[in-house]
């Protein structure tokens, strides 16, 4: 007898995986967070790697049979090193240590807390309602529990980080540990700018490029890599891999980040995901890889561009990355509502606060748009512009089923002509 398929073993949760890739084949995907992992991606993490446990690094492992993961986990490393290696300001591969084990984003960043800082050390992040992540002191994270935040923001008038805020903050409070990283920033960081603050008040500073790993690694948004003690990144937003996490930092931190991940916070490697990280890096190694994320950038240019056109605001202008972030206050609607109808017209992005938000964070004035997704199915200027159309009809008519449906229909329609990696049409 084979062995069952999984729609013979699991037909209710085979359904709902063909409903998922039937859904995410017909809309159009502007989560600034997401991608379409490749094929090749999606094989090696549903591959035998996850029957393996490997707590250790290569060649220092606590489980026997690691002739295999030994070899795919380094060349994880090796590849990532020739990939962020040629992005660096200083010392190249030579001085880049790499880890490929935190389960994801948020695992990278406690690490970086736990190989730097005691409980109760200041550190300073970008605040959640400015643009920057939970795990950057956060109150309601674990970030923001047990260590002391101080949060910075952007300017009031025009919505990008204060750099003079920050060495002043800086200064006052002498963080630990300083974090440069976004997740609804639309402009380039300036990493160097960080670095002479870092150096002033003797913190160590951590840039989380979770978004923009993509882009840096193809030289579309500079590197911190070389400039900031350690950077964390997750594997699955524009840098297309699976989900999960990995660590860049200079050789003199090595020690303290793997004993931090493990066994400081976690036990085996996810070596199915660690095979797949491998695999995304070698097709960011690839030439058309620099394309795609010199498009990503100029899709968001051009969706921008279009959406201030029909009267959106949208914060700083416009973006040099690949989101943008609207804010709907000219239009009389919410980010939420906004959300919803423009999800039931098969555009999927996510209501977002906007700087200096007049509304509660649960129901924000804003959208964030990110274009990853849409430019993986190799969409380009007219479909941004198709796109910015679309958006202007639903928030005019968000309440009106008639015409969203309409909408869904043309969504769908050009859709179908755009098939996404990984997804089976
Ligand atoms: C997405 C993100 C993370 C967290 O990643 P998860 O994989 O969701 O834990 C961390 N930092 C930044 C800046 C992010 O955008």
């Amino acid at each position: 007898m084979p062995e069952r398929t999984l729609l013979d073993a699991d037909p209710e949760i085979a359904k709902l995986i063909d409903e998922e890739n039937r859904r995410e084949h017909e809309t159009m995907r502007l989560i600034a967070s997401e991608n379409y992992a490749s094929r090749a991606v999606m094989e090696a993490t549903g591959s035998v790697l996850t029957n393996k446990y490997s707590e250790g690094y290569a060649k220092k492992r606590y489980y026997e049979g690691q002739q295999v993961i030994d070899q795919v986990e380094e060349l994880a490393i090796a590849r990532l090193k020739k990939l962020f290696g040629a992005t660096a300001a200083a010392g190249g591969e030579d001085d880049l240590h790499v880890n490929v084990q935190p389960y994801s984003g948020s695992p990278a960043n406690l690490a970086v807390y736990l190989a730097f800082c005691s409980p109760g050390d200041v550190v300073m992040g970008l605040g959640l309602p400015a643009g920057g992540h939970l795990t950057h002191g956060h109150t309601v994270s674990i970030t923001g529990k047990y260590f002391k935040s101080v949060p910075y923001g952007v300017r009031r008038d025009d919505h990008r980080i204060d750099m003079d805020e920050v060495r002043k903050l800086a200064k006052e409070h002498k963080p630990k540990l300083l974090w440069a990283g976004t997740t609804a920033y639309p402009r380039i960081l300036d990493f160097a700018a960080f670095r002479s603050i870092a150096d002033e008040v003797g913190a160590i500073l951590a840039a989380d490029i979770a978004h923009i790993s993509g882009l840096v690694a193809a030289g579309v948004h500079p590197s911190p890599i070389g400039v900031a003690d350690v950077v964390t990144s997750t594997t699955h937003k524009t840098f297309r891999g699976p989900r999960g996490g990995m660590i860049f930092c200079k050789k003199a931190h090595a020690a303290a980040i793997d004993k931090a991940v493990f066994p400081g916070l976690q036990g085996g490697p996810h070596n199915h995901t660690t095979a797949a990280i491998a695999v995304a890096a070698r097709e960011a190694l690839e030439p058309s890889f620099k394309e795609y994320a010199k498009s990503v950038v100029a899709n968001a240019k051009v969706l921008a561009g279009a959406l201030v056109e029909k009267g959106f605001g949208v914060t700083t202008g416009g973006t040099d990355n690949h989101l943008m972030l609207v804010d709907l206050t000219s239009k009389n609607i919410a980010g939420k509502p906004a959300a919803q109808a423009l999800d039931r017209a098969g555009i999927v992005a996510n209501y977002n606060a906007v700087p200096f938000d007049p509304r509660k964070p649960f129901d924000p004035s804003g959208l964030r748009i990110g274009t990853p997704a849409v430019t993986s199915r190799g969409m380009g200027k007219a479909e941004m512009e198709k796109l910015a159309s679309w958006i202007d009809r639903v928030v005019a008519k968000s309440t009106d089923e008639a015409e969203i449906a309409k909408v869904a229909a043309e969504v769908k329609d050009l859709c179908r002509g755009f098939p996404a990696p990984g997804i089976r049409v």
